[in-house]
């Protein structure tokens, strides 16, 4: 079973992935989380939430390490995947995550992976077209639009895109920050 949480930047999906792991664990089943080196926002061993919603993690610094470390634990547990598998940001991934997940799902685990649908160009994020079209359930989150009018009203409508305020490291695709560099905004205020 492959589940792929997705949506812009503060759409809830780190929130959304915990809550699943934190229920399959509940749950008795064996559960092991991931996340990206690269995302140290808030805390470094867990995967973190905007509004401080955290989970364990393992970090993993490329796609490399991160099927190294899976088949570390695969070999130790009796050559059995975990029961449930979750990662977050997989928009950073190569494509060759896809058929690494397909593999683990097939062998009967449970994947959940979570991540950017699009990027600040509004452009389809690396594995995640590919990981929506296998996936058994797909869900794709809304933020809340916060662009501000003239008087500085919030827009306050479902936010589907994320907007980059900041030009600071401009032409690098992955920016890692919080609401300091990125707002999310639906698609009338991202395209003003
Ligand atoms: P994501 O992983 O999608 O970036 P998180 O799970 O880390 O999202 O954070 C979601 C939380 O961020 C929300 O529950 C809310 O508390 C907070 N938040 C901050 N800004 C916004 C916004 N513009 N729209 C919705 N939630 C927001
Ligand atoms: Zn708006």
């Amino acid at each position: 079973m492959l589940e792929v949480v997705v949506g812009c930047m503060f759409s809830g999906k780190s929130e959304e992935l915990t809550r699943r792991l934190r229920r399959a664990k509940i749950a008795g089943q064996d559960v092991i989380a991931f996340k990206p080196s690269i995302d140290n926002r808030y805390e470094s061993e867990k995967i973190a939430s905007h509004s401080s919603v955290t989970f364990d993690a393992k970090t993993f610094k490329n796609f490399e390490d991160l099927i190294s470390k899976i088949m570390m634990i695969r070999s130790r547990n009796n050559d059995k995947f975990p029961d449930v598998i979750g990662i977050d940001e997989v928009q950073f991934l190569p494509r060759d995550f896809v058929p690494f997940v397909e593999m683990i799902v097939n062998s009967g685990s449970k994947v959940i992976v979570a991540g950017l649908d699009m990027d600040y160009l509004g452009k389809p994020f690396g594995p995640i077209p590919d990981l929506m079209a296998i996936g058994d359930k797909v869900i794709k989150l809304s933020a809340i639009c916060v662009a501000e009018d003239e008087m500085g009203k919030i827009c306050g409508e479902p936010a589907t895109r994320s907007y980059r305020l900041s030009s600071k490291n401009s032409g690098k695709l992955v920016q890692v920050g919080a609401s300091d560099s990125y707002q999310a905004r639906c698609r009338k205020c991202w395209n003003k």
